[in-house]
Formats: structure tokens, sequence, C-alpha cells
């Protein structure tokens, strides 16, 4: 007998379930806006023209291929941290972060799970918004924490329901662990105003909440970095010691590489030392240490001006153009006829839209026009193209008629 006898199959990821299904697809018009992942108008991924300089850069430098530390390039924890908190930032200033090298941003979640799982010791309740990133809803509870939903959208108007987030913060135990999408919300493309975020700052202080945000989207949703930064800060801002988990897969294009970041805040430097001492025994035990290259190319496209410069122009050219796609399908959909308000399509920001199609005519778009999204109506805009953009703004208008 098999020593796996017994084995059940995992359940299919939504997301790469949506590629496998396009592969096996023959025909020649479809289309793919499952994945998250940035194309240039014509389809094609797109280095950076800054993340190709730091790679010349690196190559003239001859690096060697040591082992990194435990908590990785320790120049670009510390250039990642401020570019998420500010060079200023106080907590930055007193040396109370503890920021460490991650595999992209899910591997900074995973840390961050594992790690409030095991020190965090006032709940092991964690509440994610409905909807969320797939993966939060199993990655969590790997790390051995009970996870809650948080109402965040609304169907009826395709947008916040901040009333219900309120009230549903009003409800959580004191000192539960809340997780925000710091900026670009995904699946929804909504996100609160920075009106709101105050309030909502408050809330948690209110509820003596331990806020853990996912900031996936710097720079890339806005353009603007120090925007995009703008909720996390504000929260630091108000006293709240919360922890963050960056990536540089969409900001830099980095996918692949899996460059991110994971930050704790201490209250003192003697604790500062031993969450340190604690995340590096974890990461130790883990994968030991992080891989060194996408690290290099992140701290010198940070570190260096005329790279930074170059990177500053990158993602506006990239959130620039998401926002043409969103506008080029909204007229689309009217020059298909579509007399339905779309509107939401051009507020949502970052990688992604929610349509508001439904399960129904999500499985329409994929068998009758072979345009494959996830099930929940998500479409990646970056995905859209001119030479595509026309064919699934008819579909879309075909389905919902
Ligand atoms: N968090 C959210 C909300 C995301 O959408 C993503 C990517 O799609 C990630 C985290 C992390 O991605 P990666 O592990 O590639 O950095």
């Amino acid at each position: 007998q098999s020593a796996w006898a017994g084995i059940e199959a995992a359940p299919p990821d939504p997301i790469f379930g949506v590629t496998s299904a396009f592969r096996a697809d023959k025909d020649s018009k479809k289309v793919l806006l499952g994945v998250g992942a940035y194309r240039d108008d014509a389809g094609k991924p797109w280095v950076l023209p800054c993340v190709r300089k730091a790679e010349e850069m690196i190559q003239s430098k001859q690096y060697n291929h040591e082992y990194a530390v435990q908590s990785g390039v320790a120049e670009f924890a510390k250039l990642a941290a401020e570019l998420a908190f500010g060079k200023d930032a106080c907590i930055l200033q007193h040396g109370l972060n503890l920021t460490v090298q991650s595999l992209s941003g899910t591997g900074a979640l995973r840390l961050a799970g594992d790690f409030i799982s095991k020190f965090y010791t006032h709940s092991k309740v964690i509440y994610v918004p409905t909807p969320t990133w797939a993966v939060h809803n199993v990655l969590f509870k790997i790390s051995g924490l009970d996870l809650k939903h948080y109402t965040y959208y609304d169907p009826k108007t395709i947008g916040l329901d901040f009333c219900g987030m309120c009230e549903s913060i009003r409800n959580m135990p004191e000192r539960a662990i809340i997780l925000f999408h710091a900026r670009a919300h995904n699946p929804t493309g909504i996100d609160p105003s920075m009106e709101q975020w105050e309030e909502i700052s408050n809330l948690c202080k209110e509820r003596k909440l331990f806020v853990l945000f996912d900031m996936a989207y710097q720079g890339f949703a806005s353009g603007d970095l120090d925007s995009d930064a703008g909720a996390v800060r504000k929260f630091v801002d108000d006293g709240q010691q919360v922890a963050l988990c960056q990536s540089f897969s969409k900001n830099m294009g980095l996918y692949g590489e899996r460059i991110g970041a994971c930050t704790l805040i201490a209250q003192s430097k003697e604790e500062q030392a031993k969450l340190k001492s604690q995340m590096n025994f974890l990461i130790r035990h883990m994968y030991s240490n992080p891989p060194l290259y996408g690290a290099r190319v992140a701290m010198h496209v940070m570190g260096d001006p005329e790279l930074r410069c170059q990177w500053l122009e990158d993602i506006k050219t990239m959130s620039a153009r998401i926002k043409t796609a969103r506008q080029q399908l909204v007229d689309g959909l009217k020059k298909a006829g579509s007399q339905k308000d779309w509107a939401h399509i051009l507020n949502q920001i970052g990688m992604f839209s929610f349509t508001g199609l439904t399960k129904e005519q999500v499985l329409k778009m994929t068998k009758e026009h072979h345009v494959y999204l996830t099930m929940n109506g998500r479409i990646s805009v970056a995905s859209l193209g001119s030479n595509n953009v026309e064919y699934v703004a008819n579909a879309m208008h075909a389905v919902t008629k």
C-alpha cells in the first residue's frame, strides 16, 4: 500500500485554475483576464526600464553568491521600510521597526501569520474582508489562526459598505487581529477614502485591534508611492503597532523573483531585538535565508537616485495605462450598445476591476466568448489592451444585456 494511501486532491486554486482552462482552450480569440500580472498594450510582459538598468549595474558589480543572513539583504530591508513608512517616520528614526526580506508578499504574509500565531498572546482570531484575495482565506488558517470575515463590499452599489465595515469592527472582540489591504483592494479595486481610513483607525484603536496591512500595490495603484502608503502611515502616526507585508511583484514587475518584506513594530529597542531574534529563528527553520537576486535589483532601483527617478516614471506608465484600459473598456461597452452603468470600472483602482458580472455571466463569457476570468467577476484590467478590449467589451455586453 502506498505511503500516501487515502490522500485527497487539494481544492483547485481559483486563480491558477482559470489559467489552466485558458491554456486548454484552442480558440484563437481566447482572452485571459485571470492572473494579476501587468501587460503592455500589446499584451506582453513588461520588464521595467529601471529594472533593466539595475540588472546591468548588478552585472558590472560582480557580486558573489554567498548566503544572505536570515533577514536577507539589510540595505534592501532598510530601503523597503523607508518606502513604506516614509524616510522620516519616527519608528524608523528610533529603530523600532523590524523589517526582514521575505519571499514576496505571500511569503511576508506567511511570516506575519506564523509570528502572530506564535507570539501574539491576546487573540488567535484574524478578521479579513469579504471578499478578499483567495490566499488570505487559507494562509492564515495554515499559520494556526482562526479566520473570520468583516463586511467590506456592497454588491448593490458595487462599492464600499463603509457603515457595515464600521459596524463589523465595533463588534470585534478587543485585541483581535484585523487585516486590511493597504491600497487597491483585491479583488474589488475599491478602497476607503483617507477620511474613512481615519475613522477606521480610530475604531481599531478603540477596540485595541492588532492591525496587519497587506500592501501589494504601493505605487502601482495610483502611480504615487506616498499616496498609496497613506493608510499605513496614518495608522502608524496614530501610534498603532501595525504589522506590514510588502510585495515588489507588481510595482517593480519582479513577480518571479519573489521579493518582498515583512515588518513588525516594537515599543522599545530591547523588544525590537527580541522580535528580531525570534523572526530570524522562524526563518532559519522555514527556508533558512532568502534569495539574493530580487533584493539586489530592488535595492538598486530604490537606492540609486537615477534608477529611482526612472522607477517613478515606470510606475506612472503602468498605472496610467491601466486607467486608459478602464476607459477603453467602458467606451467599448457603450459602443457595443450597453445601457448599463459601468462607472464603477472607472472608479475602481489597481490591477483589477470587480465587474459585477454574476457567476452565470462569467460562465457564459468563458463558454460562449472564450474570455477567462475568476468566478467572482474579477478581471485583470492590466491584461486589456488595444488588441482585445473591444472583443472583451462586446462579450461583456452580450452576457449582460
Ligand atoms: N496580497 C494581495 C492582496 C495580492 O493581490 C497579491 C498578489 O496578487 C499579494 C499579496 C502577493 O503577491 P506576491 O506573493 O506575488 O508578492
